[in-house]
Protein backbone atom coordinates (compact mmCIF):
# COMPACT_ATOMS: atom_id res chain seq x y z
CA UNK A 1 0.00 0.00 0.00
CA UNK A 2 1.07 3.32 -0.65
CA UNK A 3 2.03 6.25 1.23
CA UNK A 4 -1.07 9.03 1.79
CA UNK A 5 -0.27 12.15 -0.19
CA UNK A 6 -0.65 15.19 1.57
CA UNK A 7 -4.00 16.00 -1.02
CA UNK A 8 -5.06 12.68 0.33
CA UNK A 9 -4.59 14.01 4.37
CA UNK A 10 -6.43 17.24 3.78
CA UNK A 11 -9.27 15.72 1.53
CA UNK A 12 -9.89 13.06 4.42
CA UNK A 13 -9.90 16.17 6.93
CA UNK A 14 -11.71 18.05 5.24
CA UNK A 15 -14.29 15.70 4.89
CA UNK A 16 -13.72 14.61 8.45
CA UNK A 17 -15.02 18.28 9.42
CA UNK A 18 -18.05 18.59 6.99
CA UNK A 19 -19.47 15.48 8.31
CA UNK A 20 -19.03 16.56 12.06
CA UNK A 21 -20.61 19.64 10.93
CA UNK A 22 -23.53 18.21 9.00
CA UNK A 23 -24.12 16.01 11.86
CA UNK A 24 -24.21 18.70 14.27
CA UNK A 25 -26.15 20.11 12.63
CA UNK A 26 -28.71 17.68 11.35
CA UNK A 27 -29.32 16.23 15.19
CA UNK A 28 -30.00 19.59 16.22
CA UNK A 29 -32.73 20.64 14.02
CA UNK A 30 -34.49 17.60 15.57
CA UNK A 31 -33.60 14.84 12.21
CA UNK A 32 -33.69 11.07 13.89
CA UNK A 33 -30.23 9.43 14.80
CA UNK A 34 -30.71 6.70 12.07
CA UNK A 35 -30.54 9.59 9.38
CA UNK A 36 -27.96 11.59 10.76
CA UNK A 37 -25.91 8.78 11.08
CA UNK A 38 -26.49 7.97 7.48
CA UNK A 39 -25.69 11.20 6.09
CA UNK A 40 -22.77 11.35 8.49
CA UNK A 41 -21.51 8.22 6.78
CA UNK A 42 -22.68 8.85 3.33
CA UNK A 43 -20.46 12.16 3.41
CA UNK A 44 -17.50 10.41 4.59
CA UNK A 45 -17.46 7.43 2.40
CA UNK A 46 -17.99 9.95 -0.74
CA UNK A 47 -14.61 11.47 0.68
CA UNK A 48 -13.13 8.07 0.89
CA UNK A 49 -14.17 6.31 -1.89
CA UNK A 50 -12.24 10.64 -3.54
CA UNK A 51 -9.45 10.04 -1.80
CA UNK A 52 -8.51 6.91 -2.80
CA UNK A 53 -9.07 7.65 -6.40
CA UNK A 54 -6.95 9.89 -5.64
CA UNK A 55 -3.84 7.73 -5.27
CA UNK A 56 -3.88 6.58 -8.91
CA UNK A 57 -3.29 10.12 -10.08
CA UNK A 58 -0.45 10.70 -11.73
CA UNK A 59 0.78 6.69 -11.51
CA UNK A 60 -1.82 5.88 -14.22
CA UNK A 61 -0.99 6.13 -17.78
CA UNK A 62 -4.12 4.60 -20.28
CA UNK A 63 -2.59 2.98 -23.70
CA UNK A 64 -5.71 3.37 -26.29
CA UNK A 65 -4.82 2.04 -29.58
CA UNK A 66 -5.46 4.53 -32.70
CA UNK A 67 -7.43 2.48 -35.40
CA UNK A 68 -10.81 3.74 -35.73
CA UNK A 69 -13.22 1.47 -34.65
CA UNK A 70 -11.06 -0.69 -32.13
CA UNK A 71 -11.67 -0.53 -28.38
CA UNK A 72 -8.15 -1.92 -27.24
CA UNK A 73 -7.71 0.43 -23.98
CA UNK A 74 -4.82 -0.73 -21.72
CA UNK A 75 -4.72 0.76 -17.91
CA UNK A 76 -1.47 0.68 -16.70
CA UNK A 77 -0.79 1.79 -12.90
CA UNK A 78 2.48 1.63 -10.81
CA UNK A 79 4.32 -1.20 -13.31
CA UNK A 80 8.20 -1.00 -14.08
CA UNK A 81 9.57 0.86 -17.26
CA UNK A 82 10.25 -2.20 -19.15
CA UNK A 83 6.25 -3.73 -18.65
CA UNK A 84 4.77 -0.37 -19.20
CA UNK A 85 6.85 -0.29 -22.84
CA UNK A 86 5.69 -3.44 -23.13
CA UNK A 87 1.70 -2.89 -22.34
CA UNK A 88 2.52 0.56 -24.90
CA UNK A 89 3.82 -1.34 -27.80
CA UNK A 90 0.87 -4.02 -27.19
CA UNK A 91 -2.03 -1.45 -27.01
CA UNK A 92 -0.42 1.01 -29.97
CA UNK A 93 -0.04 -1.53 -32.66
CA UNK A 94 -3.30 -2.86 -33.48
CA UNK A 95 -1.86 -5.93 -36.00
CA UNK A 96 -0.25 -7.29 -32.17
CA UNK A 97 -3.94 -7.08 -30.57
CA UNK A 98 -6.00 -7.47 -33.79
CA UNK A 99 -5.51 -11.06 -35.05
CA UNK A 100 -4.55 -10.06 -38.81
CA UNK A 101 -1.25 -9.95 -39.91
ZN1 LIG B 1 -6.52 -2.01 -32.14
Amino acid sequence: MKKSTAIQVVLLASTAGVAARLGHQLITHNVSVMATISAVLAVLSTGLFIASRLAYVGRTVVYDCPAKGCAVSIRVTDVPETERARYRSYAVDHRKHSGSA
